[in-house]
């Protein structure tokens, strides 16, 4: 068996993709491509019949080759609602009740996971920021308490962690509601690893808007990307924080994809053209997306592939094969959304199923190059490119623009000013020091009053 591997492995044509592309420009090159074509496909035959290797162990050893780099898993907020956090009371070896877990990546072979820190629209105007930190924690004590895990802030890191044979981890906002409309928070995000950010959840932010129309907020004011938007879009590109456009409404995607320096990805969507979920990507946007140079990472969860809550294998390869007619194979990824959504396709329903969904696109035609590129060529180029345009940008400051204050509408908002020049507190907002001047006259009056009163008697 193994003299047959050898065999094949030095015929003179091994890259299938060589053989493809090859134009033989004689009667006898063809002649001996053909061949050369034919004891390939005898002798691969030979192989598999002696050796039992079958469709299975191709998908296994390409995996090995090429593993997965996954857009988008919400192990962590299945943390936060089964154990409050607590990863003391865990093995993340073995974990029930959730689709992910160290030993089942490994088994799927994944190699890379960015973890979504999520905190649900209804803390937007409230605690949004504490609770995105105390999900970045969660993720980051995951990642550096278990030596299976390894935390990279960069495509290099990413790719070294695969050399140590490591699962390494990207964190990623799912939501800019929260930064709470403030660049300085976005960029004390940055400092503690995050990487990438969705511009919205299912609520609008004051600056963006969602494909959502659940949460009824900012509604009147939005126009899809605000300046302040913009300013977000283009302090992630200085910072090389790569912009995630799943969630986002079609206009506030377009408008970004106008707008960024750099590509831009849909972590988690699928194709509208098949299943139309104001969730997943119109071809009018994918081809906007190709220009862009970005990426598409097909969502698994069946809702987004049959628009039902059923779906099967089938249906998620037919999502491939429309993005891949439409954009090609160089803008795809997969973005499952494990532990973020309730019902997966039979035969994918947790991190170990990949290879079933990478042999379904095998028997599809797809070529090995075509998968190399979806389970991680992709990203890593997304990523580098992402890191290219911040190196350009170096000279940039970091930006001072704020959201105008009419724009985010929140009471529990402090707004502190400057001191004035008779140096009153900087905390006194102009209007509360309007509403002190009667006050004063009212007292004035009353003590000249009372003196008269006095000197009366
Ligand atoms: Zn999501």
């Amino acid at each position: 068996m193994q003299l047959l591997i050898k065999v094949v492995n030095r015929l003179p044509l091994t890259n299938w993709q060589n053989m493809s592309s090859m134009k033989p420009s004689t009667s006898a090159s063809s002649c001996l491509l053909v061949k050369s074509l034919g004891q390939l496909v005898v002798l691969s035959s030979l192989c598999c019949l002696i050796s039992g290797y079958s469709e299975r162990d191709r998908v296994h050893d390409l995996m090995s080759r090429y593993p997965l780099i996954d857009g988008h898993n919400d192990l962590a907020l299945q943390l936060r609602i089964l154990h409050n956090n607590r990863l003391s009371q865990i093995d993340l070896h073995n974990v029930s009740k959730v689709a992910t877990d160290i030993t089942r990546l490994q088994a799927g072979h994944v190699q890379a996971q960015m973890f979504a820190v999520y905190v649900m629209c209804g803390a937007q105007e409230k605690d949004a920021v504490r609770l995105t930190l105390e999900q970045i924690d969660v993720v980051r004590r995951m990642c550096t308490e278990y030596q299976d895990f390894e935390l990279v802030t960069s495509a290099q890191e990413l790719k070294n962690s695969e050399m140590r044979r490591k699962i390494a981890c990207l964190i990623s906002i799912e939501g800019g509601h929260s930064i709470d409309s403030s660049l300085p928070a976005l960029r004390m995000f940055y400092q503690l690893g995050v990487r990438s950010m969705a511009l919205t959840h299912t609520c609008n932010t004051p600056w963006a808007e969602s494909s959502s129309k659940l949460y009824s907020v900012y509604q009147r004011h939005n126009n899809s990307l605000t300046p302040f938007g913009k300013a977000v879009v283009e302090e992630m590109n200085r910072l090389g924080m790569i912009v995630d456009l799943s969630h986002t409404s079609w206009d506030t995607a377009w408008a970004v994809l106008k707008h960024s320096k750099a590509p831009v990805i849909f972590s988690h969507s699928s194709s509208h053209s098949v299943c139309n979920h104001s969730r997943n990507v119109p071809d009018w946007l994918l081809h906007e997306l190709k220009k862009n140079r970005g990426l598409i990472m097909v969502n698994l969860h069946s809702k987004f592939i049959s628009c039902r809550d059923e779906a099967n294998i089938h249906l998620v390869a037919d999502h491939f094969d429309h993005i891949k007619k439409v954009i090609g194979a160089e803008s795809i990824g997969i973005g499952a959304d494990f532990d973020g959504a309730v019902s997966f396709p039979r035969g994918l329903e947790d991190v170990s199923k990949y290879p079933a969904l990478i042999q379904e696109l095998l028997l599809r035609n797809w070529t090995e190059n075509d998968l190399a590129h979806v389970l991680r060529r992709n990203f890593l180029r997304v990523f580098e490119e992402v890191e290219r345009v911040r190196d350009t940008l170096i000279a940039k400051r970091p930006s001072e623009v704020q959201v105008p204050l009419e724009e985010v509408q929140n009471p529990c908002r402090m707004v502190l000013r400057p001191p004035d020049r008779r140096g009153l507190p900087s905390d006194r907002s102009p209007s509360s020091r309007a509403q002190q001047r009667p006050k004063g006259l009212l007292i004035l009056a009353l003590v000249l009053l009372l003196s008269s009163l006095l000197m009366m008697d």
